[in-house]
């Protein structure tokens, strides 16, 4: 990884972004190889595509020790988690996406209508080239690799740039690329700024970007000076609103599982809790409940609880903690040294607090109230779009509501993240929380392009019909049809 630090001690004799120009260099004869492979057709075949998918289950079982080992060492993400939340999802994906790729490919035939006939038409779903899978660092090997199976379905050549604040999680994921994948097919450019800037200034055919806002504006930037198409998976502050009259053990179980799961450090993490104060105050005890079931009375020792990536990330979320406002975990209890917050939940938060001024991202659960689901769907609307929002509720009005009043990349009734866990349904935000989306079928559609055919014979020249000039009964006609 190069520095600036590397600019200001290069000695006199030597240009001063020489570094920077080797750098260039080398980025640039990485894409340009994958470019010269795309071109030769070396990722057209669905059977070579579906060997790069096992290749990849292959190197995934190979690899395993190595990678839970890099995710422990980044997040402290134990060995149960890491397999249901990152390695046994990106498995998944590949039994799902090899199990139906034929099928999906397969062209669609539909009908040209009388006006045309004769003729045919078909749908097919054509690569799009050489891109780019910048990832981030909070499920460091889910998020790269479930997008790079969708760039490999749809017969693309990858460049995978891992994020750098999970540092050893990027060592192992770029070892797995080398070692088992084919570099005509995929490579890894390992970095920071410095090396997605210059991978920035490539010529790519789709960008896929994960992680913050603020950098998706700058690869949005970016790509508008190739009309490079992007999928932007960004992020935000997800709600959670508990309706009167719910299960409120259960809820509290989903709700505090999801919230402090990675620390809290997951996009779809309820951001921010809203309820009626009369079920908050029959709430709380039931999450106090749930933290200790889930974590017992010290988290610090268990083995199932996370923390936080690094000490930048351990201070931003240290000082959203209101210690007057907090009815379990708080500062006391947190140890800069391992990076270690507690499960914390504050009541009695203001909607103007820092805490609701920012994405958590973070073992934070604000708790607000509302006079009910009226103000609970304002709250949102009144917001940025949120990549999910959560729903407690026993009432089907309610539901509807939510679902056709409020604005989401998903709504989850009843659950917390469990329902990304399918590669069913489509994954993505709308609006602040993201453009596009994957996961299954619809990470093939995000990295293809959906191409008509149509075809028509010469004879009998139908055509005819519309040629100029427009007169006699060509006219009447055409005026009869088109108006
Ligand atoms: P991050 O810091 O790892 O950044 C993401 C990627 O952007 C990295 O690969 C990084 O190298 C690159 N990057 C950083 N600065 C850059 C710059 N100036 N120019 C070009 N590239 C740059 O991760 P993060 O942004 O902290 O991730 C957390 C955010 O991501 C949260 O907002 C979270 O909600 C969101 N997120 C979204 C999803 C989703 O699927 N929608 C998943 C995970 C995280």
């Amino acid at each position: 990884m190069s520095t600036d630090a590397n600019a200001s001690t290069t000695p006199a004799a030597e240009p001063a972004d020489a570094p920077d120009a080797a750098l260039r260099t080398r980025i640039t004869a990485e894409v340009s190889a994958l470019r010269d492979s795309f071109d030769a057709g070396t990722t057209r075949d669905i059977g070579a595509r579906l060997a790069q998918l096992e290749a990849l289950r292959r190197g995934l079982r190979l690899e395993d020790r190595r990678l839970r080992a890099a995710l422990a060492q980044d997040l402290g993400k134990n060995r149960t988690e890491a397999a249901l939340t990152e390695i046994g999802v990106v498995t998944q994906e590949i039994t799902h996406v090899t199990t139906h790729l034929k099928s999906w490919l397969r062209p669609e035939r539909f009908s040209m209508g009388a006006m045309l006939a004769p003729a045919s038409g078909e749908l097919r779903r054509e690569p799009l080239g050489t891109t780019l899978i910048i990832s981030p660092w909070n499920y460091p090997v889910n998020l790269t690799l479930v997008p790079l199976i969708a760039a490999i379905a749809g017969g693309n050549t990858v460049i995978l740039k891992p994020s750098e604040v999970a540092p050893a999680t990027s060592t192992a994921l770029a070892h797995l690329v080398r070692t088992h994948l084919d570099p005509a097919w995929v490579r890894v450019v390992e970095g920071a700024v410095e090396e997605t800037t210059i991978l920035l200034e490539q010529r790519f055919d789709l960008i896929f970007y994960t992680g913050n806002a603020a950098v998706g504006r700058i690869v949005a930037r970016a790509a508008a000076e190739h009309l490079t198409p992007t999928v932007l998976e960004l992020g935000g502050k997800s709600p959670v609103f508990v309706d009167d009259g719910v299960d409120l053990a259960v809820a509290a179980r989903r709700i505090v599982w999801g919230k402090f799961t990675n620390a809290g450090q997951t996009c779809i993490a309820p951001d921010y809790l809203m309820a009626t104060p009369r079920t908050v105050r029959r709430l709380v005890p039931h999450l106090r409940k749930a933290v200790r079931a889930l974590y017992g009375s010290a988290p610090e020792r268990s083995r199932d609880y996370g923390r936080m990536v690094n000490p930048k990330h351990f201070e931003r979320v240290l000082g959203l903690i209101d210690d007057d406002l907090v009815i379990a975990g708080g500062t006391q209890h947190a140890d800069r040294a391992t990076r270690y917050l507690p499960p914390t939940i504050m009541t009695g938060v203001d909607w103007d607090d820092p805490v609701m001024g920012e994405e958590i991202f973070g073992p934070v659960l604000p708790i607000l109230t509302v006079d009910g689901p009226d103000e609970a769907i304002a709250r949102i609307r009144e917001r940025e779009k949120p990549l999910t929002a959560y729903l407690f509720t026993g009432r089907t009005q309610i539901q509807e509501r939510f679902a056709t009043e409020t604005s989401s990349g998903s709504l989850a009734v009843g659950m917390t993240l469990a329902h990304i866990g399918t590669p069913a349904l489509p994954f993505g935000g709308v609006g602040e929380s993201g453009m596009g989306a994957y996961h299954g079928r619809a990470g093939l559609e995000a990295f293809t392009h959906a191409k008509p055919i149509a075809r028509k014979p010469l004879t009998p020249d139908t055509l005819r019909l519309v040629y100029p000039p427009y007169k006699g009964a060509k006219k009447a006609i055409l005026r009869r049809l088109f108006g």
